[in-house]
C-alpha cells in the first residue's frame, strides 16, 4: 500500500477550528493518522512530501455543480457528441480548481452526466466524485420551458407535467443511472412574464410524485427554489438540497432552522451578483438585470442568507457556474461573495466548502474532513486561504490535488526560503 507523509504543512481539517502545524500520513486512499508538531523519522516507508509550510486541506464539494453547461452558445445547439467531450473537459476544469467532489445540480442532456461520471469512476478520465443529476425538470410555462405553441424548442430542461409525466420521467432516468433528481419548483427572474421568482411552478402533488421516485430508488433530491412556498414543499417533501431560497420568509426560515441537519441550502449568490453586474455582453446589461430583478434579487438574497447563516442554518458556495458569464474556472470567487454578502468569516466559508459539501454530498465522516479514516482527498495551498480566499482562483497557488489517494497534480516545489509551518 502507497505510504505518503504529508510534513511541514498547516493542517486546516474541514471543522472551521484554527489551522496548526502537523502531519498527514495517508496510507492508500485513506488519510492513517493526523499528527500535531514534526515526527517523520518512525515512518521510514513513507514517501516524505516537505509542505514548506503550504496549507494542508479537504479537497472542495461543490453541492450545486452544473458539470455540463458551457457559454456562450444555447446548449441545445451543441449536439451530444460534441457536448459529452465538452462536459468531460469542464470535469477537468473543476478537480484543477481543487473541487475532488461534486452533486450534479442539472445536466443539460439526459446522459451527460451519468456517462462521464461512469468514465470518471472507472479512472480513464480526469474528474471529481460525482453525483450525476437529471436534466432540470420542469413544467409547462416553468423556468426553462422555451417552447412555442407552433414550434418545438429545448435548451436545457425536462418537459413534464403532472404527477404521472414526472414519475416517468424520474423512473426514465433512474433507468439510466442518475443519483440525483432536480426539480424546477419555483420560478425565477429570468422567466418574470411567464413564472417569476416569487411564483410556484409546480404543485404539491407533481413534487410528491417526483420525490416518491428518488425516495424509493434511493436518490438524492435538489430543487430549485427561490420563494417560500417552494422552500416549503422541499422541506415537506425531503427535498435536501435546496438551491437559491434567496426570497425565504420568516416562516420558512424557521422550517429550515428545525431541520437545520437534513437539508443544505446552496443560493448560488455567484451567479445572481455575476448576472446583475458582470452579463452586459451576455444579453444582460445593468438596466436589463435591474429590470429584470437581478440587483434587487441580489439585496435580498443578501439579507435572507445573512439571517440563515446566523441561524444556524447550512448555507453552502458554488452553483451556477458553467454559463458564459460564470465560468467553471471561477467558482472559488463565491467565496469572496459569501465574505461580502454573507458577512461569512473564512473558517466559516471554507468549512461550508468542505465538511458542510461532504454532508450534502452523502459521505460526512468520510470526505470534507482531515482526521484519521478520512478518504484522502486532500488539497495542499500556497499560503493561509484563511487570511486569503483568493488563493483559490490561482491554479499556482493550488500546489497539491489528491483525489482517493492519487495525486491529480503532484505536489509543487515550493520555494525554499519560506520559514517552516513548525517554526512559525
Ligand atoms: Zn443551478
Amino acid at each position: 500500500m502507497t505510504k505518503t507523509l504529508f510534513t511541514n504543512v498547516k493542517i486546516f481539517d474541514g471543522t472551521g477550528s484554527a489551522p496548526f502545524a502537523g502531519e498527514v500520513l495517508v496510507e492508500g486512499n485513506r488519510i492513517a493518522s493526523v499528527t500535531k508538531g514534526k515526527n517523520e523519522a518512525p515512518l521510514k516507508d513513507a514517501k516524505i512530501i516537505d509542505g514548506g509550510g503550504a496549507t494542508l486541506m479537504p479537497g472542495l464539494v461543490n453541492a450545486h455543480c452544473h458539470m455540463s453547461y458551457t457559454g456562450p452558445e444555447r446548449m441545445s445547439d451543441i449536439p451530444p457528441e460534441e457536448h459529452t467531450l465538452i462536459t468531460m473537459h469542464n470535469a477537468k476544469t473543476i478537480l484543477d480548481c481543487g473541487v475532488t467532489a461534486a452533486v450534479g445540480a442539472g445536466a443539460a442532456k439526459p446522459r451527460l452526466d451519468i456517462v462521464v461520471r461512469n468514465e470518471i469512476n472507472a479512472g480513464r478520465i480526469p474528474g471529481p466524485r460525482y453525483l450525476a443529476c437529471t436534466p432540470e425538470i420542469t413544467v409547462t410555462s416553468g423556468l426553462g420551458d422555451v417552447r412555442q405553441t407552433h414550434a418545438y424548442h429545448n435548451d436545457l430542461s425536462l418537459y413534464a407535467d403532472g404527477p404521472d409525466h414526472i414519475r416517468r420521467a424520474c423512473r426514465e432516468l433512474v433507468r439510466e443511472g442518475v443519483d440525483v433528481i432536480k426539480l424546477m419548483i419555483s420560478g425565477d427572474h429570468l422567466v418574470p412574464a411567464m413564472c417569476d421568482a416569487e411564483q410556484l411552478a409546480m404543485d404539491d402533488d407533481e413534487v410528491a410524485a417526483g420525490a416518491r421516485v428518488a425516495k424509493q430508488r434511493g436518490r438524492k433530491l435538489a430543487a430549485h427554489a427561490r420563494n417560500s412556498e417552494s422552500i416549503k414543499l422541499c422541506v415537506k417533501h425531503g427535498i435536501e438540497l435546496v438551491f437559491h431560497a434567496t426570497l425565504a420568509d420568516e416562516e420558512s426560515l424557521d422550517l429550515l432552522e428545525k431541520n437545520k441537519d437534513r437539508f443544505w441550502v446552496v443560493p448560488a449568490i455567484g451567479f445572481t451578483h455575476a448576472t446583475a453586474y458582470e452579463a452586459g455582453d451576455h444579453g444582460f446589461p445593468l438596466e436589463t438585470a435591474k429590470e429584470m430583478g437581478f440587483v434587487r434579487e441580489l439585496e435580498i438574497g443578501a439579507e435572507t442568507l445573512t439571517k440563515m447563516h446566523a441561524r444556524g442554518i447550512k448555507v453552502l458556495p458554488f452553483g451556477d457556474y458553467g454559463f458564459g458569464w460564470t465560468p467553471h474556472h471561477t467558482m472559488a470567487r463565491d467565496f469572496g461573495h459569501f465574505a461580502n454578502y454573507l458577512g461569512m468569516k473564512p473558517a466559516e466559508i471554507l468549512r461550508a466548502a468542505t465538511l458542510y459539501g461532504a454532508q450534502a454530498f452523502g459521505k460526512p465522516d468520510e470526505l470534507g474532513c482531515v482526521a484519521p479514516g478520512c478518504l484522502a482527498d486532500l488539497i495542499m495551498i500556497d499560503g493561509d486561504p484563511l487570511a486569503d480566499l483568493t488563493l483559490f482562483l490561482d491554479p499556482a497557488k493550488i500546489l497539491m490535488i489528491m483525489k482517493d489517494g492519487v495525486y491529480h497534480k503532484a505536489p509543487t516545489q515550493r520555494r525554499s526560503e519560506r520559514i517552516p509551518a513548525a517554526a512559525e
